[in-house]
């Protein structure tokens, strides 16, 4: 069977947030061949499909009870699988919701946030090295904006930016806008 083609998330196999294996989704109890690894916020079940997530079916059942922060509702929460951070105002709210609810998420060093461009998510192409990011100036000169903003030198910016490691840390978030082309990168380090 085939498996489910997420916008903003286009190949979770390579990104490593789905691996091949054979299991039975906790979910929708049928057997599958790709398994999600990415993070939950939610319930967490012992194995998860892409349907699900796709469907919007794991949202739903891994969704929590919680209780309003004033003690004064009792709200249902559905599933994520990535926190909505820092968004743009001009985004609008079902894409924000496709992005958390019914799209792959990925794990980094610290809790990561999506980006976005073009009044849309951009999508996910994984976790990147220095050799991964150095073709993409625009990627590059976001992760210099960054840095300039927290006091970085130049120096130590440019020797940052050459430890950038995919498997280690620290590491940068390769995304691409969907719309104009451009490519965007955050980082994070342990
Ligand atoms: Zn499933
Ligand atoms: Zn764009």
């Amino acid at each position: 069977m085939t498996e489910p083609v997420f916008r903003y998330h286009p190949d979770p196999l390579a990104t490593g947030s789905a691996m091949p294996i054979e299991h039975e989704c906790s979910v929708c109890g049928q057997l599958r061949q790709v398994r999600y690894r990415g993070p939950i916020y939610g319930g967490q079940p012992e194995t998860l499909c892409l349907h699900c997530i796709y469907s919007g079916e794991a949202s739903r059942a891994l969704g929590v009870v919680a209780v309003a922060t004033d003690g004064s509702d009792i709200l249902d929460m559905p599933a994520e699988f990535s926190d909505a951070v820092d968004v743009p105002d001009d985004v609008p709210h079902h894409v924000i919701e496709e992005i958390t609810r019914r799209t792959p998420g990925f794990t980094g060093w610290q809790q990561e946030s999506w980006l976005y461009h073009c009044r849309d998510g951009a999508a996910f192409l994984g976790p990147a090295g220095y050799r991964d990011v150095e073709p993409h100036p625009d990627a590059l000169n976001m992760l210099r904006a960054s840095h300039r903003q927290l006091g970085w030198s130049p120096e130590e910016t440019e020797e940052f930016l050459h430890r950038l490691d995919r498997n280690g840390e620290p590491t940068a978030y390769l995304f691409q806008c969907l719309h104009c082309g451009t490519h965007l990168a955050s980082w994070d380090i342990g």
